[in-house]
């Protein structure tokens, strides 16, 4: 049995305090320090030459390509999501841009599901377009993967759960689809966290996060991390080196911080973002509630199969439109109206009028943001304070 296989039978609580920490640290103390080092002295030559030959494991010489604090925040993360390795990064942009640069060159294929986040597909379409790199945007089916999918496709992204309708993609069939074509699979799992879904174990190549949500948690941080096997992700790390993205070891100590109430924080989310859509799916305001786990979304069955709890986030839609989601965003108390999730704070966004604002509704429409969409983000407060607080506001739509 591998360590992974250990670890995966401990508790999600007991994983997000103690995974991937050594027993004792060598400076005795029960964090990691934050060293704020950017470059590393070697005793002498032969230590200088023994390190540069690969006899000697040290810290790197240098803070572009590694940093302590940053590596032990690593470490973590690698063994809560059960991979080999972890690289760190300063947002969940630069994990997705810096892992599709670091595979990806002219000639070769992506194929990417339609609702993956707007900036990834931008980056796609603007910059890996650029370059001589073709993207195939494809709907989040199966059966339009395999359409896409072709021996010239290198990687096939998505996210899982998907923002906002929070769609499931078949994550066994996907793996079988990308291999079949000797494609590697790359999913964004922000949305489902590693206390959620477990990618890795069922043949998904890559797995990224934005630490900036669940993992850090406190909406105080950006940051992303790529998880895998260690040589793709060694070949990751090789680019954060020229690339130069690399995370802030201040950052680092933050996640690594986050990460330790990861598993009490998203279990809490889990219960109240359910009993959220259970009350939104009964309220007569409410058009209708997309959450994984209820038994009305389009993918319950597989969100049955591979989440083992809905997440914090919940997306509804109100029967009057966009002019009642601001109502009820402006008569809310608790949550937030700001972008972003997964942290403590609740938050709530009208998607028409953050991330798409720059859009006709008509626009909205075809990419599928329908006007009347209210984008939850279920924080660690009492659910009952949140219930009631959104129930006032609901309640003042009908009256
Ligand atoms: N992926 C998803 C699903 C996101 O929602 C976001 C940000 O909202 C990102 C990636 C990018 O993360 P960051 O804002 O840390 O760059």
């Amino acid at each position: 049995m591998s360590e992974h296989d250990e670890d995966r039978k401990l508790g999600v609580s007991t994983r997000s305090v103690h995974a991937g920490e050594p027993r004792v640290r060598g400076d005795r103390s029960i964090t990691s320090p934050v060293v704020h080092s950017s470059t590393y002295p070697f005793e002498n030559t032969a230590e200088l030459v023994a390190f540069m030959s690969g006899d000697l494991a040290r810290t790197p010489e240098y803070g572009r390509y590694g940093n302590p604090t940053v590596a032990d925040c690593e470490a973590r993360l690698a063994a809560l999501e059960g991979g080999d390795a972890a690289v760190l990064l300063p947002s969940g942009m630069a994990a997705v841009t810096t892992t599709m640069l670091s595979m990806l060159r002219a000639g070769q294929r992506v194929v990417m599901t339609s609702d993956v986040y707007r900036k990834t597909r931008q980056f796609a379409r603007q910059v890996l377009a650029r370059f001589g790199v073709v993207v195939d945007i494809v709907d989040p089916e199966i059966s339009a993967l395999e359409a896409a999918i072709t021996d010239d496709t290198r990687l096939v992204f998505t996210e899982a759960p998907t923002n906002p309708y929070l769609r499931m993609v078949d994550l066994e069939a996907l793996v079988a689809l990308a291999r079949r074509h000797r494609a590697k699979t790359i999913i964004d799992a922000t949305f489902a966290t590693p206390v959620n879904m477990q990618p890795l174990p069922v043949g998904i190549d890559l797995v990224i996060h934005p630490t900036t949500k669940y993992l850090g948690g406190h909406n105080d941080l950006l940051g992303g991390v790529v998880i895998g096997q260690q040589p793709m992700i060694d070949a990751i790390r090789d680019h954060v080196g020229m690339l130069g993205t690399i995370a802030d070891p201040h950052t680092a100590y933050l996640t690594a911080r986050g990460l330790k109430t990861l598993g009490l924080r998203v279990e809490r989310q889990n219960a109240s973002a359910l009993r959220i859509a259970q009350m939104l799916s009964r309220h007569p305001a409410v058009e209708c509630v997309w959450y994984p786990l209820l038994e009305t979304h389009p993918d319950y069955a597989l969100a049955q199969r591979y989440l083992r709890g809905g997440g914090g986030l919940v997306s509804f839609e109100l029967e009057g439109g966009l002019a009642a989601g601001t109502k009820l965003v402006d008569a809310v108390r608790i949550p937030k109206l700001a972008p972003s999730l997964g942290g403590v704070e609740s938050l709530i966004e009208q998607p028409a009028l953050m991330s798409f604002f720059e859009l006709t509704p008509e626009q909205r429409g075809e990419v599928g943001i329908r006007e009347g969409l209210v984008r939850l983000s279920v924080g660690i407060e009492d659910v009952e304070d949140l219930e009631a607080d959104l129930r006032q506001g609901l309640d003042a739509l009908l009256a």
